[in-house]
């Protein structure tokens, strides 16, 4: 079993730790060891460089990447009311994403930043086919409560894990089967998250690496199937 990271700007180096790297439609194909995984999709704050001809070019690469069966997610996307431009720019093209993870069959990596309302109206009118994974939960007891109850998995990285009491009653308040763990672009390996996360639910590491592995399973069911 490996250490799995379900949300990461770069590979893993060390063969027994496996991330999914995630990139945008305008840069080239990351380059991923075997048994390593991309998603792509265009990040909210992208929105603000790309013109209207660069997105809508993004966009149709973005399609035909999911449709190549090279990836095994879209994302990340998402919404940012904090460093994203205008909601209605994001909304229409975080739904975009929607359309076309529902049509590949593929889970939805999702950045989120003070728009969870926003977010889970799109979730209850989406068809609820593709797992929504949240990545780098850092809000409130409430909107995770919300999250959870309409399906939501829910990813922790290494800010969640720096020592504040609130971060950690959060981390705990997730159920483990919908508890996903991540690096995203920080500087610690995946295995440190573990420990961490270990150390806070106490629990064994490696009962925390088989629930992550059975997670990441449900979650990325056509990765796996490759
Ligand atoms: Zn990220």
């Amino acid at each position: 079993m490996k250490y799995l990271n379900f949300h990461a700007h770069q590979p893993e180096i060390s063969p027994d730790m496996a991330a999914v790297v995630c990139f945008e439609p305008d840069a080239p194909f990351p380059a991923i060891p075997p048994e390593q995984f991309a998603a792509c999709g265009i990040h909210p704050w992208s929105l603000n460089r790309l013109s209207a001809g660069d997105l809508e070019k993004c966009l149709a690469d973005l399609a035909v990447y999911a449709g190549s069966g090279r990836l095994c997610a879209i994302g990340e996307t998402g919404l940012d009311r904090l460093k994203g431009p205008e909601l209605e720019l994001q909304t229409r093209i975080f739904l975009r994403h929607v359309g076309l993870a529902e049509k590949h069959s593929l889970p939805l990596i999702i950045h989120c930043v003070r728009c969870y309302p926003e977010l889970l109206q799109m979730k209850k009118q989406s068809t609820g086919a593709v797992p929504w994974l949240i990545h780098g939960f850092n809000s409130n007891i409430r909107q995770l409560e919300q999250l959870l109850s309409h399906g939501c998995f829910i990813s922790f990285g290494p800010p969640a894990m720096r020592g504040k009491n609130v971060k950690e009653s959060l981390l705990k308040a997730v159920p483990l089967e919908r508890l996903c763990l991540e690096t995203d672009d920080s500087p610690d390996d995946i295995k440190s998250v573990y420990r961490t996360a270990a150390g806070i639910l106490k629990i064994d590491e490696s009962a925390l690496l088989e629930i992550m592995n059975h997670n990441f399973q449900s979650i990325f069911r056509k990765a796996n199937d490759r």
